[in-house]
């Protein structure tokens, strides 16, 4: 995986942030189960190292996000259930049943092809249906849902444990969201006379921190654990971050006023500069559309602007006024003092497309 060498551009990872930080959310939810979110390798973090940490951590599931990540969690030996959050082509759900990964119903038709597979396998598979109360993403319509639930409570091989929606506007709309909940509750009902729900669940982080949600007795935090609340909240001050985005200087350089910076030249010089070169790019998911945004770095205790736009593999900064600045020096781009959400604002995207877009060709340092 690290294909290149460590001291060009990495991520630090703390591990133990991210167990606190489920700590937290697990000491605000009293009595609601916990499926940490775990999905796009742990939202740039780490699939396997992050999994190690949280398993048998008193967790229900892990959530991810499709087959291929489940199977990475089985071969690493993690014992809490992967939980596929998407949809499952037919050719994975096979496997799935073989390995009693947990996953969702938004079909008769998926249903009863499990019903198939289970039953031919000799075993009970242990499922969610998933309702659509928003998102228009998966799950049955809840005007759907009785004659759904009347047919696949039919099928002898599969037993539905849980009843699962996601909000599409927890942090936008609050009369929506409330509304939902409403919805949600109903959805909740009309299974329950068909099936034995264990877990009922709507709620990723925005939901776990704007609403109260009586129904539900299993929470979907993701960006919470990677020490971010999307919105002002109770736990605000209390999330410990959880990673660092580092980069080093390869090269520095004295530029006369006048002269152009990276390609188009959108940024000139406008006195003599110090530029440092940075070994980090675009092809590692320090985001292009961080040109020319006002993004900037943090090296030797001072604050830098990035200058230009970002190329491939390199950036380059202004350093004139850092003391005693040399080649080798650590630009922090995410971290302590550079939040991520900073970053996304500058990148005009969310913190989640910032993270999950941490590429493989940074090497990840645990902690
Ligand atoms: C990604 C995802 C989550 C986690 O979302 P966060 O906003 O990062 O907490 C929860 N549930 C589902 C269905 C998801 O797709």
């Amino acid at each position: 995986m690290n294909y290149e060498s460590p001291s060009r551009a990495w991520v630090d990872v703390d591990l133990e942030a991210i167990a606190h930080n489920l700590d937290i959310a697990r000491q605000a939810l009293p009595g609601t189960a916990l499926m940490p979110v775990i999905k796009a390798g742990a939202y740039g973090h780490g699939l396997e190292p992050v999994a190690r940490r949280l398993d048998n951590d008193g967790i229900a599931f892990f959530g991810v996000a499709n087959a291929g990540e489940a199977r990475r969690l089985t071969r690493a030996g993690v014992r809490t259930t992967p939980f596929i959050l998407g949809p499952s082509f037919p050719e994975e759900r096979e496997e799935i049943v073989a390995n009693d990964w947990c996953c969702t119903l938004s079909t008769v038709e998926e249903a009863a092809h499990f019903q198939s597979l289970a039953a031919a396998a000799e075993k009970e598979f242990v499922c969610h249906f998933a309702v659509d109360t928003g998102m228009g993403r998966e799950g049955f319509l809840p005007e759907q849902l009785g004659e759904a639930a009347a047919a696949v409570a039919a099928m002898p091989n599969l037993r539905v444990e849980g009843v699962m929606s996601h909000f599409p506007a927890a942090d936008e709309d609050v009369p929506f969201t409330q509304q939902e909940i409403g919805l949600f509750t109903d959805c909740v009902n009309t299974l329950s006379s068909h099936f034995d729900l264990r877990y009922r669940h709507i709620a990723a982080s925005a939901g776990e921190l704007g609403y109260e949600i009586p129904v539900a007795n299993l929470a979907r935090p993701g960006l919470l654990l990677y020490g971010i609340a999307p919105m002002a909240s109770i736990y605000d001050g209390v999330l410990k971050p959880t990673l660092r985005l580092s980069s080093r200087i390869s090269l520095i350089r004295e530029l006369p006023a006048g002269h152009g910076v990276a390609y188009g030249r959108t940024y000139i010089t406008d006195r003599p500069t110090k530029v440092a070169t940075i070994g980090i790019g675009y092809a590692d998911g320090w985001n292009r559309r961080l040109s020319g945004q006002g993004a900037r770095l943090y090296i030797n205790g001072c604050y830098c602007p990035m200058l230009g736009r970002v190329t491939m593999d390199q950036i380059m900064a202004d350093v004139t006024d850092v003391p005693e600045v040399q080649p080798g020096d650590i630009a922090e781009l995410i971290g302590e003092h550079i939040p991520a959400t900073e970053v996304a604002e500058k990148a005009g995207t969310i913190v989640w497309e910032i993270l999950t877009g941490l590429g493989p060709r940074l090497p990840r340092l645990y902690h």
